[in-house]
């Protein structure tokens, strides 16, 4: 047990990912100074902490069994600037708190995933990425400057070009995409995108097929900024449908709309209605409500004005979405291949409709350029992210058979949402994690940080 500093608490808790697999008990913390957090990791034993954010990561990355897991709500901090358009915030101040302040100023977030309920930390630990990391890539590439406190419990500001003292580029890029194995981010400062209107032009197609719909996907990269397509996981040919979106200009809002076109309200109902089967979840639930999601789509419809939390978060408007699967919880399968491997998409759904696992969230994107970071997700390419129970029979072993052709063709699984990848998996296909091994070893040498994911998948030397 880590010895705590004089006045610093600790709960007993039971924690597990937003897949609800793998509950571990573990002594939270939650520091209420940086002084306080650098004091903890320097009397802290080997392996024994991991900070953990709003636990929207789907496997076993912010955990830590038997060990000590920081939060950090103290940590809190959020400042404007709007004349760089920049904002500095508190590694546990969440994306949501961000919109509330920056969207009424005329700012968006450069990067989102699909829930505004990550923290700051959560959101550079993983490198998430959006509908837009075509054009933008993800959220590292944004990020300006960030505090992080090491394992030697030493407070280092670092930049993405690394200039100043303690101020390496390797330890910015590595802590970017590290799953909290470089230690504890404290606070960041990142670059937003200016906007004139919170509203998002959209335009939606049908594809009755999935090579029509990957096709106008790659077609909508030159378009949009923002793309993702819904792919009926059931139907043998992979009908979808395709939704593409901008920013609306302030002369696309009707009169009533521009007299508050900065207006955010992310409570307010989705217009759309909630993205979730009714009741039990099974084949038949499943099958019912990808047939009314396919249906009630237009074949075809242009410069829909929607609003941010329906357009980037439709499913933070249903409490608790994950307790559906019941007790054994659920997995998502989300990888990315590069561009000639688009075949391991359809092989991958076929997986999956073989075995019998029912989707109805099955979501693919178009992926940019990869950032410097080595242990960040994002190639270039395709992403497939598929929810399915944990409980279905066989799904482990198919699981299995498709890491190995996606490492084969040079894809990888996003870590945010593993929870099962064998070590060997993790290790032929993240070509870069030696290089990223050494830094982290410089960072933390002592060895403090560890997580359930990195004892499972040894991300770790040790
Ligand atoms: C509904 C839903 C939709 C999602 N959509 C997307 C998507 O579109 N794109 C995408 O990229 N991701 C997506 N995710 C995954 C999510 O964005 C990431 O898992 C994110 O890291 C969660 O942030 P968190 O604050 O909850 O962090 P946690 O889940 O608590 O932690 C995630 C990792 O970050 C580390 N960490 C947290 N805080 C710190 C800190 N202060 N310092 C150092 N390390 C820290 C943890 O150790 C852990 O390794 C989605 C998740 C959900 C539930």
């Amino acid at each position: 047990m880590t010895p705590l500093p004089p006045g610093l608490h600790s709960e007993t808790r039971t924690l597990m990912g937003w897949g609800r697999t793998n509950p571990v008990t573990a002594q939270v913390v939650q520091p209420s100074s940086v002084e306080q957090l650098q004091e903890l990791v320097r009397g802290a034993s080997p392996r024994s902490l991991i900070a953990r954010g709003l636990g929207r990561s789907y496997g076993d990355a912010a955990q830590l069994k038997d060990g000590t897991v920081i939060e950090l709500p103290a940590f809190d901090r959020i400042e404007l600037d709007a004349a760089s358009a920049t904002v500095t915030a508190g590694a546990g101040v969440s994306l949501d708190q961000i919109l509330r302040l920056i969207v009424p100023a005329g700012f968006f977030l450069p990067v989102t995933p699909g829930t505004r309920n990550v923290t700051v930390g959560g959101a550079i630990a993983a490198d998430v990425h959006g509908k837009n990391h075509h054009v933008d890539g993800s959220f590292g590439n944004h990020v300006q400057k960030l505090l992080l406190v090491d394992g030697g419990g030493t407070l280092r500001e670092l930049t993405p070009s690394g200039r100043g003292n303690f101020n390496e580029a390797e330890y910015f890029w590595a802590t970017v995409g590290g799953m909290g194995l470089t230690g504890v981010i404290v606070e960041a400062t990142f670059s937003l995108i200016p906007i004139t209107t919170s509203l998002i032009s959209v335009d939606t197609t049908r594809h009755q097929d999935l090579e029509s719909l990957m096709a106008a996907m790659v077609e909508a990269d030159a378009k949009y900024r923002y793309s993702v397509a819904w792919v009926d996981s059931l139907d043998p040919k992979g009908r979808g449908v395709l939704t593409c979106g901008d920013h609306a200009r302030l002369e696309q809002l009707s009169k009533a709309q521009q007299a508050d076109p900065l207006h955010y309200d992310p409570k307010a109902l989705a217009s759309t209605p909630p993205f979730l089967p009714g009741g039990l979840l099974n084949k038949l639930t499943v099958r019912a409500f990808n047939e009314a999601w396919y249906r009630k789509a237009p074949k075809h419809r242009e410069g829909e004005l929607q609003a941010i939390a329906p357009f980037f978060h439709p499913l933070d408007g249903v409490k608790d979405w994950n307790r559906i699967y019941g007790p054994a919880g659920f997995l998502q399968y989300q990888f990315a291949v590069p561009n000639e491997a688009a075949h391991l998409v359809p092989r991958t759904l076929e997986a999956l409709r073989q075995v019998g696992a029912p989707s109805f969230l099955t979501v693919l994107k178009r992926f940019g350029p990869s950032n410097p970071a080595p242990m960040s997700f994002p190639i270039p390419g395709w992403t497939l992210a598929a929810d399915v129970p944990a409980a279905v029979p066989g799904l482990l072993e198919a699981l299995d058979q498709l890491d190995e052709a996606i490492s084969i063709a040079g894809g990888r699984l996003y870590l945010a949402k593993d929870s099962r990848q064998s070590s060997s998996m993790y290790k032929s296909s993240h070509h870069r994690n030696q290089e990223w091994n050494k830094t982290q070893e410089k960072l933390d040498p002592l060895q403090k940080f560890s997580s359930c994911m990195s004892r499972r998948a040894c991300l770790l030397y040790y």
